[in-house]
């Protein structure tokens, strides 16, 4: 290309190089996309910030995966071989499932890892829980007391008194193995906030509880979520989605939001929450009448006998009778309806409708949190989704829709303790019969009413405080030593629960631990391996690392040798947990943690083979290339596997709904209205405030600290009509309160057409916050004050927002945004489903003006009302409690852990 005169005249001056001759020389080469696995350990770049001279800098390119979302995608830590640090975080090529791209949030992690603010040493409370004072101590003191508060608990043969409480996962198995050799029933998890109630739908339908969408081939692709862009698998999915439209595929997004990917596709239907099962059977039953369903699918894997010989014992069991009876069944679901229930236009019904019909084999389906986790009865939204599929004949198709479980690696694990020999009824309560996860919204609640205390409790990186609904009340059971005898937060960033700690206890991110990874972010199954990438470095230039907390900022340690050690200690010779952590490869010796992976990866198919062929061994080819493909493609697996249900068919009739007391529901319906279905709302002074949605650059809880994520998203204010607007008298940046069951919050107005009228959008991130005497994440946490205004009231008022302050890092004195925004979450009833056991997210607001005295940032909340109001809740699951065959749930439906057989039973 033609230098122009300026460039000309700057070469001259050497004010920039001299592009011309270096390119007629060769000295720059040709743009690389990636330099060569073999080459990473010596990677040369001219260093940016000496431009415009040619400095070169020398980097050790260290493979792991991003812990930001579940994705797990791969990530390049370029280690400078002259600091020894890590400089930036780019994407891994070799890694099939991002195949080198990230989100905002894979890079940022640069910004964790050098946060000024960062907890780098293990520290214990002095003074009251929740006072804010700590004082340093040393790991061997915090595994002494903390072993030997576990030991006590083990000692009286509880098996529900010790527990591990999980925000994001990101690992595969080791948790749950380390509770088993302790032998308790103790793993929680945040998942009935999040997908419990979409998974409660597909468990129905064949066991495996999350769809596995081939985006990349599928000619139609239909989202019920606008989570794609802002969580699971979002830049794995976002890239096939593209792929798929470049060819062709046309996208349907349902979304009562205009969210970033509604607005790419072709058709947008916002319909009302809740409303998306109607809109689904009206699909299922144009598909029936126009006899587009794939007959040899639904003929010989779908159990439509058992409906037939259940609910229609009279008539002849052949499959047209089906048909025509199925037709007779969903006669109500005509596009009318659905336009009616969605509030849409009844053209846009039958226009997406048409397309949905038409996509045979190829229809690519997806349902997270969003629909299936706001409402009642939202798992329906992934059972009647998930009947196109069925009807269409796309499930586990090359463009269709498989389970997750076929694309998603199981690892081998050295030694399997024997499961539990108890069962946790505060974690699953026995009203809670068909719950597909732990009830872990309600604990403060389960607590509080009698029904059970814990010992020793661990939060790891996981901030209920903040994320959870009804927040107050998680603040009230954590300072009640009486209800938690110990809690330890594990976490790499403080937050408003670790606030509330006995010990916090400062673990790695990303590039500072290991973990498995496998996800089915597309066809094929992948392994990935998140490993510290100093520890990795140091190997490579030939040092000795016994604990990744020797290389790790401060004292930052990683959560697996962690419980290794740990658990070597609760030991006292007597109780049998060391033997399961010894070495698979030394008789008598403790496990290292290399072994452990050495372990696993040497028993990953295929990854040995093509580990020789490079000369290495399995442990040693994921050290240097971060992931393997163990299949390329997981189609038609049912074809061998047939399907995991009673039936062994995908079950369209479920014997198990009618057995366990919800014999209306036994097939797909649109029978249980929403909580914020128009008919339970009065009239239009009541809104649906819809506040699941998430920002595409945040986490739940460790992207306070990551000033470039804060930088683009720190405010999170109400998406309101402009009809709604005008009807209210506010116009943009004008104050709303809004009024939910048990309190209240003071919030800006954005005003929008990318809202559906009647509902109000509030981002699920943003409104974090500190009190005076916390520490941490100030790019994002406004300062506030708690005050106990009585009879279980509690207000909180912002004191101060976001501003500057002095650190190592001058960004710390750059900040130019002050408002950290309003934490919403803390004002929201728990509002748990009585099948799914999901918290129903949307609520009922009431909107209005603020008076004088509420300011921006109020938030209060009566925790007498919202310890009332989840008895309103629960009272629904209790009326249907049924337990056939003394069954406390279904016996072939998952656990995260499973206790013994025996206690599956209530009367064990
Ligand atoms: S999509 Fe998730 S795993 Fe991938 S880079 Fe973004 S945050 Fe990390």
């Amino acid at each position: 290309m033609a230098r122009t005169f300026i460039e000309k005249i700057a070469q001259k001056m050497r004010i920039i190089p001299d592009l011309d001759r270096e390119r007629s020389s060769g000295s720059t080469g040709e743009l690389r996309k990636y330099p060569s696995p073999d080459d990473w350990h010596d990677h040369v770049e001219l260093d940016a910030q000496e431009w415009p001279k040619m400095v070169e800098k020398r980097y050790s390119l260290v493979p792991t995966t991003c812990f930001n979302c579940e994705s797990a995608c791969g990530m390049l830590a370029y280690v400078d071989k002259e600091t020894g640090e890590v400089s930036k975080f780019e994407g891994n090529p070799h890694h099939p499932g991002s195949r080198g791209r990230n989100c905002a949030k894979g890079p940022a992690t640069i910004n964790q890892i050098n946060d000024t603010e960062r907890i780098l040493y293990p520290l214990k409370r002095v003074g009251k829980r929740g006072e804010g004072k700590w004082q340093r101590i040393y790991w061997d003191q915090a595994l002494d007391e903390i072993s030997s508060k576990i030991r006590a608990s083990l000692k009286t043969e509880a098996k529900d008194r010790v527990v591990y409480h999980v925000g994001r996962p990101g690992n595969e198995g080791y948790v749950e193995r380390v509770l088993k050799a302790w032998g308790v029933d103790g793993h929680n998890s945040h998942t009935n906030i999040c997908s419990s109630g979409a998974r409660t739908g597909y468990s129905l339908w064949h066991k495996h509880d999350r769809p596995s969408p081939d985006h990349s081939n599928a000619k139609v692709i239909l989202l019920t979520s606008s989570h794609l862009e802002t969580g699971h698998y979002f830049n794995p999915h976002a890239q096939r989605i593209l792929e798929g439209m470049i060819d062709g595929a046309k996208l349907i997004v349902i979304d009562p939001r205009l969210s970033n990917t509604a607005s790419m596709a072709d058709h947008w239907l916002p319909t009302w929450p809740g409303s998306e099962s109607a809109l689904f059977l009206a699909w299922a039953k144009m598909i029936l009448e126009r006899d587009l369903y794939d007959r040899d699918f639904l003929e010989n894997w779908v159990n439509w006998e058992d409906w037939l010989n259940a609910d229609h014992p009279d008539e002849p069991c052949t499959f047209e009778r089906f048909i025509s009876l199925l037709l007779e069944e969903y006669e109500e679901y005509t596009p009318e309806f659905a336009a009616s229930e969605c509030r849409i236009p009844v053209e846009q019904v039958i226009e997406a409708g048409e397309a949905v019909a038409n996509a045979g084999s190829r229809l690519s389906t997806h349902v997270w949190r969003s629909a299936a986790i706001g409402n009642l009865g939202g798992w329906q939204v992934s059972r009647t989704l998930h009947l196109l599929n069925v009807l269409t004949g796309s499930v586990g198709t090359e463009g269709g829709t498989s389970p997750n479980s076929w694309s998603k690696f199981s690892p081998e694990l050295f030694d399997e303790p024997g499961d539990p020999d108890g069962w946790n009824e505060l974690h699953f309560p026995p009203e809670y019969t068909l719950a597909h996860y732990e009830m872990s919204h309600i604990l403060p609640h389960l607590i509080r009413d009698g029904r059970g205390e814990i010992d020793v409790y661990f939060t790891r990186v996981f901030n209920p405080v903040w994320t959870y609904p009804d927040g107050f009340s998680w603040m009230r059971m954590l300072e009640d030593e009486d209800s938690i005898g110990c809690h330890i937060a594990l976490t790499p960033t403080w937050n408003e629960t670790a606030f509330f700690a006995d010990y916090v206890l400062p673990m790695g991110h990303a590039s500072e631990r290991h973990d498995i990874n496998s996800y089915a972010t597309s066809a094929g199954k992948w392994v990935a391996f998140r490993q510290p990438v100093l520890r990795e470095f140091a190997r490579r230039e030939g040092k000795d690392v016994e604990f990744t907390s020797e290389v790790n900022p401060g004292e930052v340690w990683e959560e697996d040798e962690f419980w290794n050690e740990l658990s070597w200690r609760i030991d006292d010779g007597t109780m049998g947990i060391r033997e399961h952590f010894m070495s698979p490869y030394r008789e008598g010796e403790k496990i290292t943690i290399d072994e452990y992976y050495r372990y696993t990866f040497e028993r990953v198919p295929g990854l040995s083979e093509a580990a020789a062929e490079e000369g290495l061994d399995a442990l040693g080819y994921m050290r240097k290339h971060g992931a393997f493909l163990i299949e390329e493609a997981t189609y038609s697996k049912h074809e061998q596997e047939g399907w995991p249900t009673p039936s062994g068919k995908q079950e369209f009739y479920s014997q198990t709904m009618v057995e366990f007391g919800y014999p209306e529901h036994a097939i797909p319906h649109y029978r249980i209205h929403s909580h914020v279905h128009p008919d339970n709302l009065q009239g239009e002074d009541e809104y649906c405030l819809l506040p699941n949605f998430r920002l595409p650059q945040h986490i739940h809880s460790r992207s306070a600290n990551a000033k470039w994520l804060v930088e683009i998203g720190h405010r999170n204010p109400i998406w309101i009509h402009p009809k709604d607007a005008t009807k209210l008298g506010v116009s943009e940046g004008d104050l709303l309160k809004i009024e939910t069951e048990i309190g209240w919050f003071v919030d800006k107005v954005w005003v929008t057409e990318g809202i559906k009228p009647g509902v109000i959008g509030c981002s699920h991130h943003i409104g974090r916050w500190r009190r005076s005497q916390d520490q941490g994440n100030r790019f994002l946490s406004n300062e506030v004050q708690i005050e106990d205004i009585g009879e279980g009231k509690q207000r909180m008022r912002t004191v101060s927002g976001i501003s500057p302050w002095k650190s190592d890092d001058p960004d710390t004195n750059r900040i130019w945004w002050r408002d950290g925004g309003v934490h919403q979450n803390i004002t929201h009833a728990v509002q748990p489903d009585p099948i799914s056991g999901a918290h129903c997210w949307l609520q009922k607001v009431r909107l209005s003006r603020p008076s004088k005295e509420e300011k921006y940032g109020d938030v209060e909340v009566d925790t007498e009302k919202s310890f009332q109001y989840y008895k309103r809740w629960n009272e629904m699951a209790k009326a249907r409690e049924t337990h056939p065959r003394g069954e406390r749930r279904p016996m072939w439906m998952k656990r995260p852990l499973s206790p013994k057989k025996k206690h599956w039973y209530i009367e064990d």
